[in-house]
């Protein structure tokens, strides 16, 4: 038995509470609803259930979920690591995409966009963990980064995003969230991002998130069940 509805009202409950804690209004949080290795036949209960906002880590599998799915109301975000000749896929069928980290890519999606004469909400990733494995920038490259993507007119930066360390350990998890949001304040000042949003916060970790000043919670499991796809297909290297 599935029930979707029960599932995402949960989550929405969790995330009015923690935002609650943290003095914050839940309106200020967008649910990401991350469907990744959910096949269309169970992703449009989700729908029938109320979920509108859709992410996917990987783009072939988004795209052919977005072209299934077309006559369905949603909206796709792309979250994962994305292959400069993949650009193109991109631009096909996403709303959004949330891994922006180098300038190829960025040049890359921008010339995409400009032939299609359309724009594209995106989101920087940053690499907060410290971690090898992990996809991202450099917090200390972050600034030069978001200068530089000024130029590029069809990418509309909505904010950065980030993975938090997997540990137990919520202090260092937290730790993670405090680094994104403060390069969000620094790049708040230089005035180079837009909203400035945050993207941070999964299954896992996402009350926490929230009390940190995300905007964007990206959550799966909590919503759709366990995967049984290992997160190594998703962060190359991660050992957990
Ligand atoms: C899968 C994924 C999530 C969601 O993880 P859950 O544990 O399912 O909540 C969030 N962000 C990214 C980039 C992901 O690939």
């Amino acid at each position: 038995m599935e029930d979707f509805a029960l599932n995402i009202a949960d989550v929405r409950a969790r995330i009015a509470a923690a935002a609650e804690r943290a003095g914050r209004s839940a309106d200020e949080v967008r649910l990401l609803q991350v469907s990744k290795t959910v096949p269309e036949e169970r992703l449009l209960l989700a729908i029938q259930a109320g979920a509108t906002d859709l992410g996917e880590n990987k783009v072939q599998e988004a795209k052919r979920k977005a072209e299934n799915l077309a006559d369905q109301d949603v909206r796709w975000s792309v979250i994962g690591h994305l292959q400069t000749n993949k650009a193109k896929d991109v631009v096909a069928f996403a709303d959004e995409f949330q891994a922006l980290d180098s300038i190829r890519l960025a040049d890359a999606l921008d010339h995409r966009l400009q032939a299609a004469g359309r724009g594209l909400d995106v989101f920087v990733q940053v690499n907060t963990s410290a971690e090898e494995s992990k996809f991202g920038l450099e917090p200390a490259d972050t600034l030069a980064f978001l200068e530089e993507l000024r130029h590029r007119d069809s990418l509309r930066v909505q904010g950065l995003m980030t993975l938090a360390l997997f540990t137990s350990d919520t202090e260092r998890v937290r730790e993670c969230f405090r680094i994104l949001r403060d390069l969000r304040d620094q790049a708040r000042e230089r005035d180079l991002i837009g909203p400035g949003g945050l993207s941070m916060g999964m299954s896992g970790d996402f009350e926490a998130a929230i009390e940190e000043g995300a905007t964007v919670v990206r959550v799966g499991q909590a919503i759709f069940g366990a995967r049984s796809t290992p997160d190594s297909e998703y962060w190359p290297g991660f050992a957990g």
